[in-house]
Order: structure tokens, then C-alpha cells, then sequence
């Protein structure tokens, strides 16, 4: 039995190319997948040895400011439910914004099982946002770098046990 993992956190962190990255061309389409919208995409994910179930909260980009925190909040708690541990993904170079601490909130009262990743960590101008992630209290921040690969084991070593 493998396990499921959730990518959440706010438009724009680098859900998504993460989610790439983990499935590449592996991606099943929701539409064939009997109670998933279009704005939770399941693929086949792969990281060195250990094959899951990887889930993305999309269709957040599109959201009026005003629609943005309730279907958020809905999709979120969904992808929670559906996985055995969420990646809580931030931004290091733009550090940890009050929407970020509404995802935490989320996921400290669903009782998630959590990773912490700060994404967009290569270079230097990730330093602060990594400082500022400990703050959320939900312990170390795996420095990430979606696009570049980076972090990659970091985020392995958090995986196996589920294996
Ligand atoms: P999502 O809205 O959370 O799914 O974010 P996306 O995956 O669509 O990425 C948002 C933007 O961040 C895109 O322009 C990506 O190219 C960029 N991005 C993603 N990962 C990284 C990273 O590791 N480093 C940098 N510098 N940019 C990234
Ligand atoms: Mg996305």
C-alpha cells in the first residue's frame, strides 16, 4: 500500500511545478476519476525509490479576493482528507504572508500530518523566508527549490516512513 501527499498553500508558491516534477508525464486526468473536481489533480508520483499518490490544489488562481478564502478553505480541507500527509508549501523569497498562517490554521485543526517546505530557495534571497517559516510552528522548513530540483532529498527522507 503506498500513501497519498496533498501539496496545499496559497497561488503562486510553486505547487504546481512540483507537482510536475513528482509526476512528470504520469499525470492521470481527474476527469476519469469518480469525485475529483478539476481543481484537485491526482497523479502516479515518482521520488527515487518511493512511488505515491500525489494530490495538487489548483483552480485557487482564478478566485476573486472575495471567493478566494472559502474555496481555499474547501479544497484544502478536501485534499487533507484525501491524504496521509500534506506538503505545506510557502514561498521563501517572498516570506510568510497572513494567508499562509490561514493555511496553517487550516491544517493544525484538521490534525494533518505535515511537511513544511519553503519553495524558491535557491540563492541567497531565500535566506529571511526560511527564518520566518520556523515561525508558523509547524517545525522545520525543508528548503525547496521546485524548479531547480533542490531539496529533493530533504523531502524524501520525510517521505519513507509512509513507504
Ligand atoms: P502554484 O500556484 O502554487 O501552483 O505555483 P506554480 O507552480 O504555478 O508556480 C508559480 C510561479 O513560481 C511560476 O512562475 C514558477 O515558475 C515559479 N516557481 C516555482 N517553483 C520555483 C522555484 O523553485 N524557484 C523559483 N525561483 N521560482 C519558482
Ligand atoms: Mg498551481
Amino acid at each position: 500500500m503506498s500513501f497519498t501527499l496533498a501539496i496545499v498553500g496559497r497561488p503562486n508558491v510553486g505547487k504546481s511545478t512540483l507537482f510536475n516534477r513528482l509526476v512528470g508525464k504520469r499525470l492521470a486526468l481527474v476527469d476519469d476519476q469518480p469525485g475529483v473536481t478539476r481543481d484537485l489533480r491526482e497523479g502516479a508520483a515518482r521520488l527515487g525509490d518511493l512511488r505515491f499518490t500525489v494530490i495538487d490544489t489548483a483552480g485557487l488562481e482564478e478566485a476573486t479576493d472575495d471567493s478566494l478564502q472559502g474555496r481555499m478553505r474547501r479544497l484544502t480541507e478536501r485534499a487533507v482528507e484525501m491524504a496521509d500527509i500534506c506538503l505545506f508549501m510557502v514561498d521563501a523569497r517572498v516570506g510568510i504572508l497572513p494567508t499562509d498562517e490561514i493555511f496553517a490554521e487550516i491544517l493544525r485543526k484538521k490534525n494533518a500530518n505535515v511537511i513544511l517546505a519553503a519553495n524558491k530557495a535557491e540563492g541567497r534571497a531565500a535566506e529571511g523566508g526560511l527564518i520566518e517559516a520556523w515561525g508558523l510552528g509547524l517545525g522545520e522548513p525543508i528548503a525547496l527549490s521546485a524548479e531547480h530540483g533542490e531539496g529533493l532529498n530533504d523531502l524524501h527522507a520525510q517521505l519513507m516512513p509512509l513507504a
